[in-house]
């Protein structure tokens, strides 16, 4: 054991001290949960007040005990309260003190068992459905959704009704965040008006409300359209999120051209119709100096791209989902639970995906939450909407794929989840933000306890580990699962 180990008795004898405490102590080479290069406690109390104690070696130890807490994304430093410390972001060696007085009210949650604590995850791509398309979601039933995930920050994508293309049409979205989101969302404004691909939205007008700019669900056909996104977007020190299709290279195709589509009949979707869109828009970063976010990349092709222009410096990232990086062509069935947009891959691309996440090239893991109605999903693999949900399922997947078999370590997969996210997109992180997770908990993935709308997901009847028990955010729970 490193370091140091706090027993219950420990906590107790600090006055009225009630947390059960899980000494997450790390060393490389055991478990998978051991395997973190940080060093994890969670203590799970009902008292906040608990001064700040303890400061361990800085070159290995990830723990701060104290009261308030404090994010700052430029050290990567997280330390968030509930008398705890959470995570230490391996790259920095400082810790930002927490002023003191900070002091928050978080709900009693003892039952005996063990959890551990997160920060609250950031999903920079989801799709709300409202305004416009309400029977698929909304804004709240998409936000319970994200708290269940363990998600306290959500980029909402612009497909919408009417699309936020002016701060005429960003305003219903607005309100209807204000009115009935239970974690914080952060829209995303247009490219393009009416998301057609043909001109420009009023980017000026709607920089100040809206994390970054998308046409997501549509590539920008134009190159020429796009040059002048960046170009604009670039001048306002916002991000492009690019969803990169080029609609010449689909043929009416609607899951990977590969082996599956073949053996079934199926018309198929090119990993050249992604990549393709991917190699221009990393040029046309290269040339306007526009950082550029790469939406859900599936190929291996476009994580090579990536890779390479990263080395070169291009202001480049990119996310993939859960999806991408559990499943390929050979796990597809003919159920429109299958059927998203990029489509499921060759084993070879999800092999791809895997090092990209390895090594860095990928830099966070976005849902595509996209949900739909029970009918638009029940038309099989040819007739189904494109989209699957993911909001409740992606830690779950990814800690249990990913994390439990050694591929990545649990401090790897919190940066992929909670730190990269915000560091990239600007968003701040509250430091009554947190998520409680049971990491012995295997289940099979049922979709009838979803609280999205949406029940379609291709890891239905799936077993992994982690489930979520709580997930906090103002000092209130806004997922709550154990009292
Ligand atoms: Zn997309």
């Amino acid at each position: 054991m490193m370091l140091m180990q706090m027993s219950k008795t420990d906590f107790s004898r600090r006055g009225g001290f009630f947390g059960a405490v899980l000494p997450l102590i790390s060393k490389k080479g055991q478990n998978p949960i051991d395997n973190a290069e940080s060093i994890w406690y969670t203590v799970l109390s009902d008292k906040t007040i608990f001064k700040p104690v303890r400061r361990y070696r800085q070159d290995h130890a990830a723990q701060t005990f104290g009261s308030g807490a404090s994010f700052s994304p430029r050290r990567g430093v997280f330390w968030c309260t509930m008398d705890i410390a959470i995570f230490r972001h391996e790259k920095y060696s400082d810790f930002t003190p927490a002023p003191d007085g900070e002091l928050l009210k978080f709900i009693r949650f003892i039952d005996g068992h063990e959890y551990i604590v997160f920060p609250g995850f950031c999903d920079v791509h989801v799709h709300l459905r409202e305004p416009g398309f309400s029977y698929k979601e909304t804004i709240k039933s998409g936000t319970l959704a994200a708290a269940h995930g363990g998600f306290t920050a959500v980029c909402a994508m612009p497909n919408l009704s009417p699309v936020p293309d002016s701060a005429e049409n960003l305003a219903p979205e607005l309100s209807a965040i204000r009115r009935d989101a239970a974690v914080s969302v952060y829209p995303y404004g247009s490219i393009t008006v009416g998301e057609r691909g043909d001109a420009l939205s009023d980017m000026d007008a709607l920089a100040p409300d809206v994390v970054a700019f998308s046409d997501d669900g549509h590539g920008v056909q134009s190159g020429e359209i796009m040059l002048a996104a960046m170009e604009k977007a670039a001048g306002l020190h916002k991000i492009i999120a690019a969803h990169c299709e080029v609609n010449s290279l689909l043929h009416g195709g609607y899951i990977h051209d590969g082996e599956y589509a073949r053996a079934h009949g199926h018309r198929g979707i090119s990993s050249e119709s992604e990549w393709r869109e991917v190699e221009r828009d990393i040029a046309l970063s290269e040339r306007t100096g526009c950082a550029l976010h790469i939406c859900h990349i599936s190929t291996k092709e476009s994580t090579s791209l990536i890779r390479e222009a990263k080395r070169r410096g291009v202001d480049v990232t990119c996310e993939t989902a859960p999806h991408y990086l559990l499943l390929d062509e050979g796990d597809l069935f003919e159920d429109g639970r299958f059927r998203m947009n990029p489509p499921l891959r060759s084993r070879e691309d999800r092999e791809a995906l895997i090092a990209g996440v390895v090594d860095g090239t990928i830099d966070m893991i976005a849902t595509d939450h996209a949900p739909h109605s029970a009918d638009e999903k029940s038309r099989g693999l040819s007739g189904s909407a494109f989209g699957v949900v993911g909001l409740e399922t992606s830690f779950a997947a990814c800690y249990t794929a990913l994390v439990k078999t050694g591929v990545i370590t649990l401090a790897r997969l919190v940066e992929l989840m909670a730190v990269s996210p915000r560091i990239r997109f600007g968003i701040p992180y509250c430091p009554d933000e947190y998520t409680a997770f049971d990491l012995s908990d295997e289940r099979a993935v049922d979709e009838r306890e979803f609280l999205s709308l949406g029940r379609s997901t291709p890891f239905s009847g799936r077993r992994f580990f982690g489930r979520c028990v709580l997930t906090a955010r103002g000092g209130r729970a806004v997922y709550k699962e154990i009292t």
